[in-house]
């Protein structure tokens, strides 16, 4: 006992780098069905006290690992991701897994076809683990509503991890994934992302293909990739973005190779600063800690200039407003009848439909349920809905002038570092209002990346947001390496 209690668990663990494991792959040093095993080794080990993984692919991934070895021992090239250990956001469908969105109304629900991102990581060699526990339908900041549990902040297991992609956050945190992919609506990757000490890209609206997204709000949602440097960030998001005819909203926008632009050193690129983001209710070491990221940034030879973004205020009534209106649409398909769980006691259809869905769905879901449908109720729509819309438009506005000055606007990427386990549960406006610095780009369908930058005294993770314009993710991946080439410390 004693000896135990002295025992300090750690679960942080850095990925190797991509290029590190495309060597090892190439040169024939490490087998792809090897790195795969030792990931569920660990997997296997740390899950049941961080809770991230919800289910395991073993088959598909062991397939897909010894046709990489099959192209190796063959001496034939590889594609970019060969033989890489990558875990999926439950939101996200691969067939053959199950998909529950951490919902218990998705228990048993499998689908019959992959996520197009899915789709594309394979055909880039990639060894899908399995799928990652997340907020239930992606709504929530600290992966507290999931139906299957919280997951824990593996740099502090009693602190949540963020969300809604907890569990893509934690897996590349504590190594049970090299890289994961996410969905952000208004911070669900950024945020997690920043809570965990990894990088996280939220890609321009557009940017990735939505096909195989369980959907929370169609305007806002995002598909992007976790991972444990930015270099490998970008090279995920060049595979997985692109134009895709089973998404009408994904664009014909060029595919840039991300990784090699990343490469650009950042000199001599317009920083702008938001007076709106360094306002009250800042951490004070958030603050310190963003600080010292912008001073390295100016050190480097960027131009930091003050903008403002006076509609900063407006943002949180108007993403909860657009994103539970669209929420309450897209859920109304699950009813009991198409999919997962059917209530076994009731003995008419309206009865059926309506114990389905207040057995399946937890309280925050069904919250916003009720405020969405409010919100677009005859005689409301014009006063909420479409007032929210207006605003939304004003946002946008006010970000492209601010780009029309400046190459990137960097910001923290949350106000607050990781928060401890149920500290906010109880108080669901408490914890929208955190997510003030993330929605502002979710409704303006800008692109972004959280990096890692510093951490508090008591070693909590801090992140930098770098905000780019529409399609200029290359940017903000430039800018982004040099706040982690200057491995800043508490
Ligand atoms: N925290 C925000 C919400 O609860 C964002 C969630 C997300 O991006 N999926 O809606």
């Amino acid at each position: 006992m004693a000896s135990e209690a002295h025992t300090i668990e750690s679960f942080v663990e850095k990925p190797k780098t991509l290029a590190e494991l495309r060597a090892e792959i190439v040169e024939g040093r490490t087998k792809a069905v090897d790195l795969a095993a030792g990931y569920y080794e660990r997997i296997e080990k740390i899950n049941p006290r961080l809770n991230v993984y919800l289910s395991l692919t073993r088959e598909r991934a062991q397939e897909q690992a010894a046709r990489v070895d099959a192209l190796a021992a063959k001496g034939d090239p590889l594609p970019t991701l060969a033989g890489i250990p990558v875990g999926i956001k439950d939101v996200l469908v691969m067939k053959g897994a199950p998909a529950t969105a951490g919902s218990k109304i998705l228990k048993g629900y499998q689908p019959p076809y992959d996520a197009t991102v899915v789709t594309k990581l394979a055909a880039a060699g990639a060894v899908l683990l399995g799928k990652l526990n997340c907020d239930e339908f992606a709504m929530g900041s600290s992966n507290e509503n999931s139906a299957y549990g919280p997951v824990c902040n593996p740099v502090d297991l009693e602190r949540v991890p963020g969300g809604s992609s907890g569990g893509s956050a934690a897996a590349v945190a504590a190594n049970m994934a090299v890289a994961t992919l996410g969905t952000d609506t208004g911070g669900s990757i950024r945020q997690p992302a920043s809570f965990c000490g990894v990088v996280g890209v939220l890609p321009t609206y557009g940017r990735v293909s939505r096909y195989g997204l369980i959907a929370f709000a169609s305007s806002l949602d995002r598909v992007g990739p976790f991972a444990g440097n930015v270099r490998d960030a970008a090279t995920l998001l060049g595979v997985i973005a692109g134009q895709d005819a089973h998404d009408a909203t994904s664009s014909p926008a060029p595919v840039e190779d991300y990784a090699a632009a990343s490469d650009k050193l950042a000199g001599g690129l317009k920083i702008g600063v938001p007076d709106e983001y360094f306002a009250e209710g800042l951490d004070p070491e958030v603050r310190s800690a963003i600080e010292k990221g912008i001073d390295a940034l100016r050190a480097t030879g960027c131009t930091i200039k003050r903008v403002s973004l006076p509609h900063t205020r407006y943002a949180i009534p108007t993403y909860y407003l657009v994103a539970t209106a669209e929420a309450s649409a897209n859920l109304a398909r699950f009813d009991g009848v198409r999919y997962g769980y059917r209530s076994p006691a009731s003995d008419t259809l309206s009865a059926m439909y309506s114990h389905s869905r207040d057995e399946g769905f937890g309280a925050e879901v069904k919250r916003r349920i009720l405020l969405g449908t409010y919100a677009l109720s005859a005689g409301y729509y014009d006063a909420y809905y479409g007032k929210a819309q207006q605003v939304r438009r004003l946002l946008a506005e006010e970000f492209l002038r601010a780009f029309a000055e400046v190459d990137a606007i960097v910001t923290p990427t949350s106000p607050i570092p990781a928060f401890r386990l149920g500290e906010k549960s109880g108080d669901p406006l408490a914890m929208y209002l955190a997510d003030i610095y993330t929605v502002t780009a979710s409704l303006a369908g800008l692109c972004g990346v959280t990096v890692p930058c510093g951490a508090t005294a008591a070693g909590l993770p801090v992140g930098m947001q770098i905000l780019g314009a529409h399609f200029r993710e290359a940017t903000a991946f430039r800018v982004a390496r040099v706040v982690e080439a200057a491995q800043l410390q508490g």
